[in-house]
């Protein structure tokens, strides 16, 4: 299939199909082998896979670059981060991911690297503190504040003074942010959340559009061992193919509920970025409270996790990892693609009966 002139809808369902022979496969089949007749390069598992590739092919098409498939979202920051020089500087948002911030703070505490945390919303603050570092590290929009950086502007600085960086995209997807269009080196993905769409996978991914950065991370994920299953490849693939149609309901649903979250009583601290299928807010009866209300819906799962077509939510201060900066009552809700009446039924009364 041609690539980049296809807009992204067409290269989602597209991408990474059998070539149309008579008598192929529309979709690759599952092949479960860990080894290959030799001669064309890789004849092991854990270098390669076919199952891999179709996967590879459409999120790399997806993000205008080259993608890796790893074990999770982890595997794949792992491996980014294993390129920082030791003892190097490594910049970071001071409230992320907590898998992210928890991993960067056990290499710092090794003398792995030195961290330097930031606001990510202060443009400048990020460039002063970046100044001289080996990695920015961006997430943009946050999990779980969404706070949304300047990638565009924060990454052409860096570039211009040598500085590496990487911005987690799981919560925009390469439908509604191209960091490496933006200027960023590497893309980062938890494919287990809106890649996949329904909470059956892990996965993760890296993208970059450079040739050694490319080398470099896979020959990290061969070394490691943080290779990607075939049939989480498999799933996650097949997820592709529907992302424009369930991040586009998703987001209508969100949108809505945000804007009937910011007139309910009780509820305070709204955050949305104004796009995406993510809503965080705060409880204002406090932490027990939150905690309760999730407990008690019906149609949203008291559940981990984002990004499926089912709607979830947490209090994520529950986790002992979650960084202090996120207040103990906020509520993440990941917005899924029921019916908004019924969702917005479901919010209204499991929060306004605690
Ligand atoms: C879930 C998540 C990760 C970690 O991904 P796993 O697939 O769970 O390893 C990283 N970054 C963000 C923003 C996430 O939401």
């Amino acid at each position: 299939m041609r690539g980049p002139e296809l807009s992204p809808p067409t290269i989602a369902v597209g991408a990474g199909r059998p070539a149309r022979r008579p008598g192929a496969p529309l979709n690759a089949p599952l092949t479960l082998a860990t080894a290959f007749v030799p001669g064309d390069g890789n004849d092991y598992s854990r270098q390669a896979n076919p199952n891999w590739l179709p996967f590879e092919e459409v999120l790399g098409a997806l993000e205008g670059g080259r993608a890796l498939a790893f074990s999770s979202g982890m595997a794949a920051t792992t491996a980014v981060l294993d390129l920082v020089p030791v003892g190097a500087t490594v910049v970071a948002p001071e409230h992320a991911y907590a898998g992210t911030l928890d991993l960067l703070q056990q290499r710092a505490r090794r003398k792995l690297l030195e961290l330097r945390l930031v606001d990510l919303t202060d443009t400048a603050a990020v460039l002063a503190d970046a100044d001289g570092a080996a990695l920015l590290w961006m997430e943009s929009p946050t999990n779980p504040m969404l706070d949304v950086a300047d990638v565009a502007t924060i990454a052409k600085q860096a570039a211009r003074r040598g500085t590496a960086v990487a911005v987690d995209n799981t919560f925009a997807t390469p439908l509604r942010q191209k960091p490496l269009e933006l200027g960023a080196d590497f893309v980062i993905h938890s494919a287990s959340k809106l890649i996949s769409g329904h909470s059956d996978v892990l996965l993760g991914a890296v993208v970059t559009n450079q040739d050694r950065g490319y080398r470099a991370v896979e020959k990290r994920r061969t070394s490691m061992g943080s290779t990607p299953g075939a049939l989480e490849c498999w799933l996650a693939t097949r997820g592709l193919r529907t992302l424009h149609v369930r991040l586009d309901r998703a987001e209508t649903n969100a949108r809505e509920i945000t804007a009937r979250l910011e007139k309910l009583s009780g509820v305070s601290g709204v955050r949305y970025p104004g796009w995406g299928t993510i809503v965080s807010f705060e409880v204002d009866k406090g932490a027990k409270a939150a905690q309760k209300a999730t407990e008690k819906s019906d149609i949203i799962a008291y559940a981990t996790s984002l990004g499926g077509v089912e709607s979830t939510w947490e209090r994520r201060r529950r986790h002992p990892l979650e960084p202090k900066p996120v207040p103990e009552n906020l509520v993440r809700l990941s917005v899924g693609i029921e019916d908004v009446e019924d969702l917005w039924a479901d919010v209204e009364r499991s929060l306004t009966t605690v």
